[in-house]
């Protein structure tokens, strides 16, 4: 594998990963905007996330998808997909050439996900990591902690006659908050974006609790005591006055720094992230065995550092996985917008 200007190429077999300028074959990891981009002339997908892959993606393109665990030849060059637990379809792509094991892991997590394949372990000689919370300060509460917070938030506020808004990425992160809430608790709305993905996530199986488009509904009342699911750029708009009286809150790792909760300006913060913690990178670079490790993706000098001190071989690779602030598909976490200093273990106002 090596970097080219449009992003990881793999030469014996002709083919791209997760390429950022349009290529002629691109093997895609998961349907987040900043892995899945528009143009190239051919997909490979995951058979799980093809359905994703497909609302967001041109229309016309075309995708072929392949079950996670199958493997497919071309020139020599043997190409699988593995669960990364990170949304709903996401794979790590292992790579091999004549006993040569490279795996590209793209976004993944370790934290158990009913919206998703757990995250596999890959033996390889190389391994591409993200570092998007690689920093030692990033360690996640249980999740079951965390929805424990989400539902009695969302009592409260029934209890006080208000809607709840809850900010979370439209793809992957609000279906996760979705199998986590009480569902007896009250009526569910979404914004449009989260709607449709969501109903993708239900026609591949996953199994979430009844949702309601909010734009379908008039009277204002009928949000009091709701839970109301929306991307973040709906924050700044007019739409939020529909709801009347609320309560605001943001499901993000990023909920993790104090500074970024007050720059959301939102009533709560809670810890959910679809990416790995400190630990849990730790604990996937040494589960690959890997002789070399290279990291990109937001703390890669500082993931680097600890990895060579740590006796590993590791340097950091210039991607643009980071994504575009200026692109409007851009949803998630890694979203660079938010101020990413200012540690704080608390979660609660
Ligand atoms: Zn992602
Ligand atoms: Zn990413």
């Amino acid at each position: 594998m090596t970097l080219t200007s449009s992003g990881l190429y793999c030469k014996q077999g002709d083919f791209h990963i997760d390429p950022w300028r349009p290529v002629r074959k691109a093997v895609v990891t998961h349907a987040h905007a900043d892995h899945a981009y528009r143009g190239h002339d051919r997909y490979l997908v995951t058979k799980a996330g093809e359905k994703l892959a497909r609302i967001r993606l041109d229309p016309a393109s075309k995708i072929a998808s392949q079950d996670y665990g199958k493997t497919t030849t071309v020139n020599g060059v043997k190409v699988s997909f593995h669960p990364a637990g990170h949304i709903l379809g996401s794979a790590q792509v292992r790579v091999e050439y004549k006993g040569e094991v490279w795996v590209v892991s793209g976004d993944y997590k370790l934290t158990p996900d009913a919206t998703c394949a757990p995250f596999e372990s890959v033996k390889c000689h190389h391994f591409i990591t993200e570092a998007t919370f690689g920093l030692p300060i990033y360690r996640w509460p249980p999740t079951s902690q965390i929805f424990e917070e989400i539902n009695s938030w969302w009592r409260r506020n029934i209890e006080r006659g208000k809607a709840s808004v809850l900010f979370a990425y439209a793809l992957g992160k609000a279906q996760r908050v979705m199998s986590g809430i009480d569902r007896d608790l009250g009526p569910v709305f979404t914004h449009g974006a989260v709607e449709r993905l969501t109903q993708a996530y239900r026609e591949s199986g996953v199994d979430l609790p009844p949702t309601k488009y909010a734009g379908s509904v008039s009277n204002k009342k009928d949000f009091a005591g709701s839970l109301i699911i929306a991307p973040p750029s709906a924050q700044a708009s007019t739409w939020l006055r529909r709801f009347g009286t609320q309560s605001t809150a943001f499901a993000s790792g990023w909920m993790m720094v104090r500074g970024a909760r007050r720059q959301r300006a939102v009533d709560r913060g809670f810890v959910l992230s679809d990416h790995a913690d400190w630990p849990e990178l730790l604990t996937a670079v040494r589960a690959t065995e890997a002789e070399t490790v290279y990291v990109t993706h937001g703390f890669a000098a500082e993931v680097v550092r600890y990895l060579n001190e740590t006796g590993m071989n590791a340097l950091p690779l210039k991607t643009q996985f980071m994504g575009d602030a200026a692109d409007d598909m851009l949803d998630e976490e890694s979203e660079p917008d938010v101020v990413k200093t200012e540690p704080s273990a608390k979660t609660e106002k």
